[in-house]
């Protein structure tokens, strides 16, 4: 957890906030009757250090909340905090799958898409919507296979669906309810 240290001239006493975002930020007095500047942060830290369990059920608490998609989905703030976790995932999956089909690919990314779920480009770049994080699984390992599959096969043709369906074989009933998918 990262925590963030503010000296503060008007402070009297260390102070803790979190932020809807549940950033940590720790405001402190530049002096201190007792010690002088040099110790305010140090104190600050210990002081921390011994908050630490209620810090971090706090925390614990906002990233809760915040996984409520209707909240703010697609905002940047939504798409920062969760775009290491998307990332993961996504390379979780994506090295699980193409155990499978051994595919060559350069790179795995995550973004903010606007109106798709993932994309496989002519560089064998592929890119996932950061949302796919909070799709059921079945649905994210059926956006992961298709675009491992555009890897081998560019195309919509009957040969990709093919290459799709070996491994999940209701590919295009999970296709008609998803929307798009490059
Ligand atoms: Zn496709």
């Amino acid at each position: 957890m990262e925590i963030f240290y503010k000296e503060s001239k008007r402070a009297r006493n260390v102070r803790i906030k979190i932020n809807f975002y549940g950033k940590v930020e720790v405001v402190y007095p530049a002096k201190f009757l007792l010690g002088g500047k040099k110790s305010a942060k140090k104190y600050a830290e210990k002081f921390v250090a011994q908050k630490m369990p209620w810090i971090e059920k706090q925390v614990a608490k906002i990233s809760r909340k915040n996984i409520n998609p209707v909240l703010k989905i697609d905002s940047r703030e939504h798409f920062l905090i969760h775009k290491q976790q998307a990332l993961d995932f996504v390379t979780e999956r994506v090295e699980f799958w193409n155990q499978k089909y051994g595919f060559q690919y350069n790179e795995i990314r995550v973004k903010k898409l606007k109106s798709n779920w993932g994309t496989c480009s002519s560089k064998k770049v592929l890119t996932f919507n950061y949302k796919i994080l909070f799709l059921a699984p079945h649905v994210a390992d059926y956006i992961v296979v298709h675009e491992i599959c555009h890897l081998r096969e560019m195309n919509h043709s009957a040969r990709f669906w093919a290459l799709v369906e070996k491994e999940i074989p209701n590919a295009r009933e999970l296709q008609k309810n998803i929307g798009a998918l490059d």
